[in-house]
């Protein structure tokens, strides 16, 4: 079986595994979301989710964050890891969209990965969730159960893995193939633990399993 064969397979199952497949970060603004990426390097979604909570109360809107001081900002981020930076980022990225895009966040993906703190993993995540627009995400998740399955061939670069994945998965498909490899990474292929493969929808395709027997 040729890798979009495969891809074919791993994206249906997933579906029927899965059949919801919405980012986990919480959203109701575009810019919400690019705050929340930021946010969410080496940090768990949840938390994420809880932090911005604060952060809104104070900032409402983009206006009101790019006016902050970073260290304002980072005041209430540090729960999340990394404050100092993040904060900076964000301060840095809110300023660029209220002094040119009126606030708004810019809708090719170039403009997006322009913008202070974002890289090629939110671009993709704001062009797909946001736009509806063909997204390969490749966090952490994705990476570790491409490499597993049989997707990619020991590529742990995102850029590569997304440029490899980009060749075999349908364009339109991308986006929630990716989110459905969070929850599966999340919740069966796991990290840090032996992979449940026994109860995995994959075991009878996945690279790493077959090879294993
Ligand atoms: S069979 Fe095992 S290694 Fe392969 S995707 Fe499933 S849990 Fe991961």
């Amino acid at each position: 079986m040729d890798k979009k064969e495969l891809a074919g397979i791993v994206i249906e199952r997933l579906k029927k595994e899965y059949p919801g497949a919405e980012c986990t970060l919480d959203y109701d603004e575009a810019w919400k979301l690019l705050v929340s990426v930021r946010l969410a390097a080496q940090c768990t979604d949840a938390r994420v989710n809880v932090v911005v909570e604060d952060l809104y109360a104070k900032f409402p809107d983009v206006n009101a964050l790019a006016a902050a001081e970073p260290d304002e900002i980072e005041e209430i981020v540090k729960p999340c890891g990394l404050g100092h930076s993040k904060a900076r980022d964000i301060s840095a990225c809110m300023r660029v969209l209220r002094d040119k895009y009126e606030g708004k966040v810019p809708t090719t993906f170039d403009e997006l990965l322009a913008l202070p703190g974002v890289g090629r993993k939110s671009a993709n995540l704001i062009m797909g969730d946001v736009f509806g627009k063909p997204a390969i995400v490749t966090d952490t998740h994705c990476i570790r159960l491409t490499n597993r399955i049989g997707l990619v061939d020991g590529i742990k670069d995102p850029k590569k893995v997304e440029m490899a994945l980009w060749k075999i998965i349908p364009p339109e498909e991308g986006n929630d193939f990716c989110h459905r490899l969070v929850l599966h990474g999340r919740e069966v292929c796991t990290a840090r633990t032996k992979p449940y493969c026994d109860r995995c929808c994959l075991a009878d395709v996945c690279r790493e399993h077959t090879e294993k027997k």
